[in-house]
């Protein structure tokens, strides 16, 4: 069990104080229940005891996917500059954690890092690595699909995509509008994923934010060192 700190909120509808417990941690082998809530998009959904009023209340929290070698920290809470101090103090944090891992039993740290924002990104990269992709390799292929989508549907506008699966365990990806509203899909297709896997160098990649922007910049890259060749 994690140790758990309690909070109170108010509910936006009835302003009922409720109590949250907030997990600073969750590991998916230890508390499997838990990370499947969080794949689903309910592990951070409160709901209030007295007007049924459901709605998201995240926090800072650190998944660990011991099976996949991955942690995900979810930088939350408070103003875009405060979120920066965070994510800079849990990138040099988890620099200490490997440092000192390596110095106490003589080899490398076994697990990635990675620093997401929103509770959705989370749930997304949990789902990403829970499925045993690389999340690189994923964002670049999001942003290609991305590309793509926008130059055959020139009339609507994309805003962002994310990796999804079904109850039924079907992969997609899901294409929203600035409105958040999902206004494209396109299947999960497995060659393609395979192709950014094989065709891309990830080795030297030490970003620990890797989302839609990092993949742009990182194929942006990739083209101008193919130039240079
Ligand atoms: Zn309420």
């Amino acid at each position: 069990m994690s140790l758990q700190r309690k909070t109170t909120i108010q509910c936006p509808k009835c302003q009922e104080t409720i109590e949250v417990a907030m997990m600073p941690s969750l590991n998916a082998h230890l508390d499997p229940e838990a990370a499947k809530r969080l794949m689903k998009g309910e592990f951070f959904v409160v709901k209030c005891p007295k007007c049924g009023f459901a709605g998201a209340f995240e926090y800072p929290l650190l998944y660990n996917d011991m099976a996949h070698h991955m942690m995900i920290q979810l930088a939350v809470g408070g103003s875009e500059a405060e979120v920066e101090e965070m994510v800079k103090a849990y990138r040099e944090g988890f620099k200490e954690t490997m440092a000192q891992v390596e110095k106490t039993i003589g080899q490398a740290f076994q697990s990635d890092f990675r620093i997401v924002k929103s509770g959705a990104d989370l749930q997304e990269k949990a789902m990403i690595i829970n499925a045993g992709f690389d999340d690189r390799a994923m964002e670049v292929m999001k942003f290609l699909l991305l590309a793509q989508v926008s130059e055959q549907n020139k009339d609507a506008s994309f805003e962002n995509v994310r990796y999804y699966e079904e109850a039924d365990g079907k992969r997609l990806f899901l294409f929203f509008n600035g409105a958040y509203e999902v206004v494209a899909t396109v299947p999960f297709d497995q060659a393609l994923y395979d192709m950014m896997k094989n065709d891309f160098d990830f080795s030297l990649v030490k970003d620990e934010i890797i989302d839609l922007n990092w993949a742009v910049q990182f194929v942006q890259k990739a083209i101008e060192a193919e130039g240079n060749e």
